[in-house]
């Protein structure tokens, strides 16, 4: 039984749930195998006796896996409950329609009514899918994509094939768009056959019933290890995919690869809009990039509808033989593909598009297949590019399955352009919230770890953002990364090689005074989300002078090092990346109102900063056009910041004759120090590492001060001295 998905069942957990938690705990052990199905496909359903609040009658509900959402991470809240009285009353109106059948308009309509049926005002959108589940007459439906079911459904010889693996057991369905027809099909099935336990739905997926729902969730997994079985018995071994054309170099020269071509990869398919990448290079992705079939297969396109929105119709594969090592000629390549492809999609739309289509997409490919790299995927946000990674996955794995058992069919282009411009997508399309103002941007915050830079960190997730947090201490760095995942979450999708199987943030070291370090730092980020559109440097080092006032040199190197050769380095290697990308970037620096008002006791540190705002205006010019470049010149911020050491608060309160007991903690005496502090200024209040990272965000956004550049903005309170003239 190697080949059927573990049952992972207890009926220790089970029976201490009600009959909605058995369903969402039975989703879950489904979402949770990646064999049974991929990332917002398929639902689940259970028909359950409640106590109508109404009538105070018993009724029987519908719980189904509502829309959005998926299997995985569904709750309680993942679905919809509706009256089967009334969502079977459906079938009156429906069957009453002059023009019915799929692909009709009354079959759109039918998805508005399902709100009527909603019971106890359960505010979840039902799904496409709920009539499927409502009309089969079981009282436990699974409906899933399982890699080794759709092999079935998309091979040549899908039909028999199901017959010959599953006698009367299971019935094969012809591929129809989902929808109210879909489900009176199954309803008819089940008064065909009933014996049947299940359907193939041609080029879809699988479904199957049983009155108990443990045995329904066992029968999940006995259907899809059938399929596995049959495909394990014909697998093609070295001739997968017709047996492999090239060989991958090995894994440092293929990141190298990857990186010399990512960021201007992303240049080019963010042409309309930026996008977002995951890069997947395992066995599975290389044997199939490196085979002789893999031209003619990626032409055919992904076959799973679930897949089209995300993957597009079909990937961009670039014949290049990697044993060159021609990295201009694989741009080259890709360059005459892309256009190629984009061509191609016009004439797609063009060819299939109905009268009241929606206007055309992107036509940029989402996925992108080189030999001996493996792919890259591109979506909105990293999770998006995920799970478009994760559903090419998925197709690579029908396609074997579907070529071992007899030759893979993908879906006519009409059908496919109908589910992938479907005015009900559309309206989903257009229901989702505005995209924040950071989304689709990777951020980098060189100082992420403390201080202002943690708080500039949070402050641009907050946007939305993809954020790279940078500290000289990776272990704060990656505290700050994972603070931000915490807060946000993970998203969907189960993809990514390494790093770039990441969430919405990371955690890296750098020494920003060592250019390989930063250049090292920089290429984690691109490989992890394709590229890079903005950099905020908080990092900076104030060294207090000795007892008689005096900095040593080496301080002085230090300070100088630091606070102006480090923005440097960094700035100039995240150029490289800019260029290479050709979109607009940004660039924030922090400096510091010192730079303009000379005092005793902070000599390097004051010319440092000096030095640097003349680096701002500098690189505001070798920069541009393509990169702004602003700083943001914060004053006495003590609270959070790794520049106020619990000593120089004291050195300070002391200073500034300011009553202290050595017994009160940093924080009362951070207190202490800063609303003296704020007393000097003309707003009268603390100044925080908040005030710094808005000031930051205000910056880097492209959105908020798109055409000023070569500017330092003091965030100090108002402080006269530092007034710049
Ligand atoms: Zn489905």
């Amino acid at each position: 039984m190697k080949n059927h998905p573990k049952n992972r069942w207890q009926d220790s957990v089970a029976k201490t749930l009600d009959p909605v938690a058995r369903l969402v705990y039975r989703s879950n052990l489904i979402g949770e195998d990646p064999t049974l199905t991929n990332t917002g496909g398929g639902n689940t359903s259970s028909k359950i006796k409640e106590t109508d609040p109404l009538t105070g009658q018993e009724t029987e509900v519908l719980w189904v896996k509502g829309s959005g959402g998926d299997l995985r991470t569904a709750k309680r809240d993942g679905f919809s409950s509706l009256y089967m009285e009334k969502l079977k009353g459906l079938q009156k109106n429906y069957l009453a329609s002059k023009t019915k059948g799929p692909k009709t308009q009354i079959e759109d309509d039918m998805v508005g009514a399902y709100a009527h049926c909603t019971f106890n005002l359960n505010p979840r959108p039902s799904s496409i899918d709920t009539p499927l589940h409502g009309f089969v007459p079981a009282r436990h439906v699974d409906h899933t994509h399982p890699n080794a079911a759709i092999s079935l459904a998309a091979c040549a010889k899908g039909k028999e094939l199901t017959k010959e693996i599953y006698g009367d057991e299971v019935i094969w369905t012809e591929w129809q768009r989902p929808g109210f027809d879909l489900g009176l099909i199954l309803e008819k099935l089940c008064q065909d056959h009933p014996k049947a336990k299940g359907a193939i739905m041609g080029q879809h997926g699988l479904i199957n019933w049983h009155e108990d729902d443990k045995k329904c969730y066992e029968l999940t997994l006995e259907l899809v290890g059938r399929a596995a079985e049959a495909i394990a018995k014909k697998d093609r071994g070295e001739m997968t995919f017709g047996g492999e054309k090239y060989k991958s170099p090995g894994e440092k020269e293929r990141k190298a690869l990857w990186l010399s071509i990512l960021p201007w990869l992303r240049g080019k398919v963010s042409a309309q809009q930026r996008m977002i990448g995951t890069v997947q290079e395992d066995a599975t992705i290389l044997r199939y990039v490196n085979s002789k079939d893999a031209p003619r297969l990626a032409e055919m396109g992904t076959s799973c509808p679930d897949h089209f929105l995300r993957t597009k119709i079909k990937p961009l594969y670039v014949a290049w033989d990697p044993a060159t090592g021609d990295v201009a000629k694989l741009r080259s390549l890709l360059e005459e593909g892309l256009e190629a492809y984009r061509a191609d999609y016009k004439k797609y739309y063009e060819k299939c598009k109905r009268k009241d289509s929606p206007a055309m997409r992107d036509p940029n490919p989402t996925v992108v297949l080189i030999p001996g790299l493996g792919m890259v995927a591109w979506g909105k946000s990293k999770s998006e590019s995920r799970v478009t990674a994760e559903f090419y996955n998925c197709a690579v794995e029908v396609m074997r399955g579907a070529e071992a058992l007899g030759g893979y069919i993908n879906l006519p282009q009409q059908e496919a352009f109908d589910i992938e411009y479907w005015q009900l997508e559309e309206a989903k399309l257009k229901r989702m919230p505005p995209e924040q103002e950071l989304a689709r941007q990777v951020i980098a915050v060189v100082g992420a770890g403390s201080g202002i830079g943690k708080e500039t960190a949070h402050r641009l997730a907050k946007e939305g953002a993809s954020i790279v947090c940078v500290d000289l201490n990776e272990k704060s760095a990656q505290e700050t990364s994972a603070e931000l995942v915490k807060k946000l979450g993970d998203g969907i999708g189960v993809a990514g090689t390494g790093i770039s199987g990441c969430g919405p943030a990371i955690g890296l070291g750098a020494n920003i005074v060592d250019r390989k370090s930063v250049a090292e730092m920089l290429g984690e980020a691109v490989y992890a989300y394709g590229g890079i559109d903005g950099v905020v440097v908080t990092a900076g080092i104030f060294v207090p002078p000795d007892l008689e006032g005096r900095i040593p040199d080496e301080k002085w190197a230090q300070t100088f090092a630091i606070n102006v050769t480090g923005s440097y380095v960094v700035a100039d290697e995240a150029n490289k990346i800019f260029k290479a990308q050709g979109l607009s970037a940004s660039l924030v620096l922090t400096t510091s109102v010192n730079a303009v008002v000379a005092k005793k006791g902070s000599l390097a540190y004051d010319t440092s900063k000096a030095a640097a705002n003349h680096l701002v205006r500098e690189l505001a010019i070798e920069l541009s056009p393509l990169v702004r470049v602003n700083a943001v010149a914060p004053a006495t911020v003590v609270q959070g910041s790794a520049m106020f050491p619990r000593d120089r608060v004291m050195a300070s309160l002391a200073k500034y004759k300011i009553p202290f007991s050595e017994k009160e903690g940093d924080e009362e005496l951070r207190t202490r120090l800063a609303e003296f502090y704020a007393k000097r200024t003309l707003t009268q209040s603390p100044i925080t590492p908040a005030d710094q990272a808005e000031a930051a965000f205000l910056l880097v956004s492209g959105k908020r001060f798109p055409r000023t550049t070569g500017q330092v903005i003091h965030v100090d309170g108002g402080l006269a001295d530092g007034f710049l003239r």
